[in-house]
């Protein structure tokens, strides 16, 4: 079976174990919003018996792509709650992602195992042990992730980042979210989303900014060219990294990602 995208197909093969072979249609490190599927991508997935897509916008492609295959296809953040996009053309649209708060995931992993266990039914008691396992995992993370950040003094707990990625993980963490733009499917740096992103760190003498490894980082670099914060290093989200890279699991994504906030933001900054 297929994923839109490698944070799921992880979150799939943590469920799926020995019994169903995952694969992700696009790469370790592709941009994953506005990707164009390649004819490759459209005759591998017309062969995939189900397609797991994250929805809530993820993915402007799917929908065509996924009517040129005829492939069942199931939506894991289904039962989200979901946090809408504040403003700009984006204003009420939902925040695609979900998987940023390590229980959301739990929702996904509860998703994909009544997917699996109507693909693959004998295996159902398998899925759900290994659903179980993972949703342990999740819960420590979450823990760890939570009292990391617990340390922060309050004027501290802003997470300034390229893309509005964020949402789920600052309200887990009771961060405040500011950012360039809403979706890396725009990504440029408008002079307004500029401004406004400066007079924040600035007035808020926020220590660290951060941008996403699937985009450029250079209008942060620009922010911090303008204001007194450093730029507190690369976070992921939209993809995982290759099996020998920083993050090749989602527990490394969100692992890392606390740990380079936190080290940041309290001052730990390279
Ligand atoms: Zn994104």
């Amino acid at each position: 079976m297929l994923t839109t995208f490698t944070v799921l197909a992880d979150i799939a093969a943590n469920v799926g174990g020995d019994h169903i072979q995952v694969e992700s249609i696009t790469k370790a490190g592709a941009e994953i919003h506005g990707y164009e599927p390649t004819p490759g991508d459209v005759a591998k997935a017309s062969k995939a018996d189900l397609i797991l897509d994250n929805g809530l916008n993820l993915e402007s492609w799917f929908a065509q792509f996924v009517e040129a295959v005829d492939v069942p296809h199931v939506v894991v953040t289904e039962g989200i709650d979901v946090i809408d996009i504040a403003g700009d053309a984006y204003a009420g649209l939902p925040n695609p992602h979900a998987w940023m708060s390590p229980a959301n995931v739990e929702i996904y992993v509860e998703n994909v195992v009544r997917a699996f266990g109507e693909l693959a039914p004998e295996h159902a008691d398998d899925f759900a042990m290994n659903a179980e396992a993972y949703k342990a995992e999740l819960r420590d993370i979450r823990t760890e992730l939570t009292d990391a950040l617990s340390v922060l003094p309050q004027n501290q707990r802003a997470l300034v980042t390229c893309e509005g990625a964020f949402s789920y993980l600052a309200r887990d963490a009771g961060l405040t979210e500011v950012y360039i733009w809403p979706v890396n499917a725009e990504q440029q740096a408008t002079p307004k989303q500029m401004a406004a992103v400066i007079d924040f760190v600035r007035a808020n003498d926020v220590p660290a900014v951060f941008c996403e490894s699937t985009v450029s980082d250079k209008p942060m670099q620009q922010v911090v060219s303008a204001t007194d914060a450093v730029y507190g290093g690369v976070l992921y989200v939209d993809s995982l990294s290759e099996a020998g890279g920083p993050v090749p699991t989602y527990l490394d994504l969100i692992r890392h990602d606390a740990d380079t906030i936190v080290a940041a933001l309290t001052g730990g900054a390279r």
